[in-house]
């Protein structure tokens, strides 16, 4: 098969400007054929991208992004192949975006605090049915003329230590990795080199990590070299992606690149039968659930603690 390989994109069910139809046709003009679409807390683009994917021969890899907090910066999983279809796979998002929605409200609040009056409505208005998050804030802040770009109201207020930044109530890394196992799933470290914490990677593997997200736009030629040599040590996948968000987004990166080789997706479904095959589905209940938090009750949503906060 010949086309590029995008394991790291997002459409209007999230963050991204095209809705799962455009992003697809984006991807077959960018001779993309294999692209994995990882809304944050969402997968209600996949049967979209699914059936226009179809038409231009393209192969979506279902995936999400699931965002978490540590302290003084972020970690982002990305999971994917997950089972994604489970009713309380769908549960468990429906409360983190429902969280989502919360951390808008107090998001707008300390803005307003710090003079600049916003209210959850206009943002809501932005992301519509989507899965709200900072870039809506930050577009109502640019309509109500506080800022001129997603980029300044991230630099200026929200970014992870940023002013109107408030932390979310949901979910551990190490929380993060094991529902995405849990869901079936291959677990990935998205873009490490923008959390700056490569120290939790050893915590991640003991959680289940399975991949590390290698090549992407942000990243140095050194750090694509250490992420790999990570990967191989470990037994890890080394992924890549654009993380294209559209246009107008505050992120310029292009659908598809950088490159990422062929064999790096073929790792991931090899990765993915490999757990699936050594998987218990999540609608049993087993004595080593205890640590890992499983469901108690068939077909349940894992509980999900909050983090320890002052
Ligand atoms: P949230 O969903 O609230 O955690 O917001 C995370 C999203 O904000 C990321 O997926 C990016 O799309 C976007 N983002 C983060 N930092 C920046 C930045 N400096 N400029 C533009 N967008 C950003
Ligand atoms: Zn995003
Ligand atoms: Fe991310
Ligand atoms: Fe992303």
């Amino acid at each position: 098969m010949s086309g590029g390989v995008d394991l790291h994109s997002h459409t209007t069910a999230s963050d991204g400007a095209l809705a799962p139809r455009e992003l697809v046709r984006l991807a077959a003009r960018h001779r993309v054929r294999v692209l994995a679409v990882t809304d944050h807390d969402s997968t209600d683009g996949l049967p979209e991208a699914l059936q226009e994917a179809t038409v231009h021969g393209i192969e979506i890899v279902p995936g999400l992004e699931i965002n978490c907090d540590v302290p003084g910066s972020e970690i982002h999983v990305l999971g994917y192949y997950v089972d994604w279809r489970a009713e309380w796979f769908q549960d468990f998002l429906r409360a983190q975006r429902a969280e989502r929605a919360a951390r808008v409200h107090r998001i707008v609040e300390r803005l307003t605090e710090l003079g600049l009056p916003l209210t959850a409505e206009e943002v809501f208005a932005i992301c519509k049915e989507g899965s709200p998050g900072r870039p809506h804030v930050a577009q109502a802040m640019i309509k109500r003329g506080y800022v001129k770009s997603v980029r300044e109201a991230f630099d200026r207020w929200l970014h992870a230590n940023g002013p109107a930044n408030v932390p979310r109530r949901r979910l551990t890394p190490v929380e993060a990795v094991a529902v995405i196992r849990r869901a079936g799933g291959v677990p990935v470290f998205a873009h490490p080199g923008l959390a700056d914490r490569d120290a939790i990677i050893p915590e991640l593997v003991e959680a289940g990590l399975a991949g590390i997200e290698t090549f992407y736009p942000e990243h140095s030629a050194a750090q694509i070299q250490a992420y790999r040599q990570t990967c191989r040590r470990l037994g890890l996948v080394a992924t890549g992606g654009s993380d294209y968000h559209g246009p107008h987004t505050g992120r310029a990166t292009t659908l598809g690149s950088p490159h990422v080789p062929l064999e790096v997706w073929e790792d991931l479904k090899r990765k993915a039968h490999e757990l699936k095959s050594t998987h218990e589905p999540a609608n049993r209940t087993r004595q080593s659930d205890e640590h890992t938090r499983g469901p108690r009750e068939p077909d349940s949503p894992p509980p999900i603690t909050g983090y320890p906060r002052p």
